[in-house]
């Protein structure tokens, strides 16, 4: 829907020769967009890292999660974008379905998008479009900046490396994925959520 369509009720219900309110125009929330990463246990364990962007939830497949050690270079795989109301998902997707198994919510909190080109902002899409995206994490696990790059690694255009800023939130000793397992929603590790589900 566009932003038109979007404020026909809100423009058909005022009448502006009376009241002061805006007809129109000015800036979207100034509220930041959210990261989730989720645990899933489906035929192998990955994380899955989904940035809000237009609406959706641009996603990835991290195999071995994120890292806060600037020295690792995790791939990422590019995948399916996903609805916004994702992001708190949590349970078992049934045998025979797509992705089937376990997901916990492994960490999620707003980012800020720092990505640059020739010293100018530019727009996450814009960035991702290029190939080098730079966001800020304001996570509960993950905090600081991380670079998403495409490698196009053997050959696949689907593939990138996720890799932390060297900022004061980079860890080389941390290992998060292993140290912090529990969901930071229902408080539970992967394992504890497929015997709930069992
Ligand atoms: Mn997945």
């Amino acid at each position: 829907m566009g932003k038109a369509d979007t404020l026909r009720e809100y423009k058909k219900k005022r009448d502006f020769s009376k009241t002061a309110e805006p007809q129109g125009g000015g800036k979207r929330s100034s509220r930041k967009p959210i990261f989730v990463i989720q645990q899933h246990h489906a035929r192998r364990m990955h994380f899955d890292f989904r940035l809000e962007l237009d609406g959706v939830m641009a996603s990835w497949a991290v195999p071995k999660g994120l890292s806060t050690d600037p020295r690792d270079k995790r791939l990422a795989v590019r995948t399916e974008d996903h609805p916004l109301a994702y992001w708190n998902f949590e349970g078992r997707i049934p045998e025979g379905e797509y992705g089937a198994g376990e997901v916990i919510v492994w960490d999620t909190g707003e980012y800020e998008n720092m990505s640059r080109k020739n010293g100018k902002q530019i727009s996450l899409k814009k960035a991702l479009a290029q190939g080098h995206a730079e966001i800020e994490l304001f996570g509960r696990k993950l905090k600081g900046g991380y670079a998403l790059i495409h490698t196009r690694m053997r050959g696949d255009e689907k593939n990138w490396l996720v890799v932390k800023k060297n900022d004061d939130h980079a860890d080389a000793r941390r290992n998060p994925v292993n140290s912090e397992p529990q969901s930071v929603l229902s408080g539970m590790t992967i394992q504890e959520m497929a015997k709930a589900a069992e």
